[in-house]
């Protein structure tokens, strides 16, 4: 497959100002046309860094895509960093000239001396049209110094001007370039109740590098995705490649699994329920309303989530004993099948949370340490409680 680079070119990314999301987004657009993304450069407002990266990029990669840096302004150093890069002159060019000043002319504001500029293009390259800002983009087929050759696309860091150049322009561009059409798709289990290395282990032949569907793990807010990917031709081609793999995941990681694509645990607990037309309400004192946010937003028709009730943290609601009555006291009074009680943490040196579920056939228990990430101890104590309705 060709082989991409991005750019994100300026100093509000390399200082951490702003989140760089133009490279995540291209990432995605390149993947979607098969081209493989081997390279992401992020570099700061510098015209001597810009040069060195263009001509690294020009080595490595087949197809590069620049975001930023194509401004009026004297940070903006795109066009003069190519220009250097590939030795070629900048040009002023009267078409684009005539159209920046029809853009202020629409304004009703005429044209600054500096957006001047943005009509100068390294000889022998093309314009992109920008339909929604001033500066054209560059298109321009290059060699680099050990003879490889290579497509730069330049496009704007605002990410609207980008979204529109590329669905406009490149990437019809970058789709002629592709040999042969390829496709690549990914479909993603999503998994609660085991750390990712344990998760590895329980997949020891799928979890491996070169590998034909590649399967990877990232673990988010205590749930762990897996993602399955392959390439071809066209997504049945595809699909016929990566099921296998689900299948055998589902084998070995049983109810680890409780979703797929974008599901989390409440939107397959809900599901669940609505099903066999049960109930369920909530109370909760750690989590301050998380489990009953989530459930009340996944079941938009309100059919199974009853009611949530939060209490603030206090001593009596640090046991299981005290959880499974809150959960059965709760789930009497309100008349419903199911409810979940989370409690606060206890103070000993160990600490943890009692979670609990009840049902007309009992309940279950469950203490969660408290160590681990701050941050996401709230979503662990409520999918754990979520869990337990599964189990
Ligand atoms: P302009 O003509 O608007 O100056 P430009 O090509 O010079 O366009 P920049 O000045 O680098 O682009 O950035 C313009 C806007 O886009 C800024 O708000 C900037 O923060 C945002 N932006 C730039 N690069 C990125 C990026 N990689 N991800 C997200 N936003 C970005
Ligand atoms: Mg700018």
């Amino acid at each position: 497959p060709l082989r991409a680079e991005i750019i994100a070119i300026g100093d509000e990314l390399t200082s951490g100002q702003r989140l760089d999301t133009n490279t995540q987004w291209l990432s995605e657009r390149l993947g979607e046309l098969g081209v493989e993304v081997a390279f992401h450069t992020t570099v700061g407002d510098s015209l001597e860094d810009h040069v060195a990266i263009l001509r690294a990029a020009f080595e490595r990669a087949d197809v590069v895509v620049t975001t930023g840096g194509l401004g009026p302004t004297a940070d903006d150093l795109t066009r003069d960093a190519l220009a250097k890069a590939v030795g070629a002159a900048l040009v002023e060019d009267p078409v684009a000239l005539a159209h920046i000043e029809r853009m202020f002319a629409s304004r009703g504001r005429t044209m600054p001396a500096n957006n001047r500029l943005q009509a100068l293009f390294p000889h022998g390259s093309r314009q992109i049209p920008n339909a929604h800002g001033t500066a054209p983009g560059i298109d321009m087929a290059v060699r680099s110094a050990d003879g490889n050759k290579s497509r730069v696309f330049c496009l704007p860091g605002v990410p609207a001007e980008m979204h529109e150049m590329w669905s406009a322009t490149v990437r019809g561009a970058v789709a002629a370039m592709a040999p042969e059409a390829r496709v690549l798709v990914t479909r993603k289990l999503k998994c609660f109740g085991v750390g990712e290395s344990r998760l590895e282990e329980m997949l020891p032949d799928l979890i491996r590098r070169g590998r034909e569907p590649r399967v990877g793990v990232t673990a988010s807010g205590a749930t762990l995705t897996l993602r399955v990917t392959a390439g071809g031709p066209d997504e049945a081609a595809c699909l016929a490649v990566i099921e296998p793999t689900l299948d055998v995941i589902h084998q070995s990681l049983g109810m680890l699994v409780f979703g797929a694509e974008d599901d989390e645990l409440q939107h397959a607990v809900v599901r669940l329920l609505g099903e066999r037309g049960e109930t369920i309400v909530s109370v909760e004192a750690a989590t301050s309303g998380l489990l009953s946010h989530w459930l009340a937003e996944a079941d938009e028709a309100g059919a199974v989530y009853r009611s949530g009730e939060f209490l603030p943290t206090h001593g009596d609601c640090t046991t299981e004993e005290w959880a499974l009555n809150a959960a059965e006291a709760k789930r009497v009074a309100m008349g419903v099948d199911y409810a979940l009680a989370i409690g606060s943490p206890n103070a000993a040196d160990d600490p943890t949370v009692p979670v609990a579920m009840a049902s007309a056939a009992g309940g279950k228990a469950r203490s969660v340490s408290t160590l681990g990430q701050p941050a996401i101890l709230k979503a662990r104590l409520a999918k754990t409680a979520l869990n337990l309705l599964r189990l």
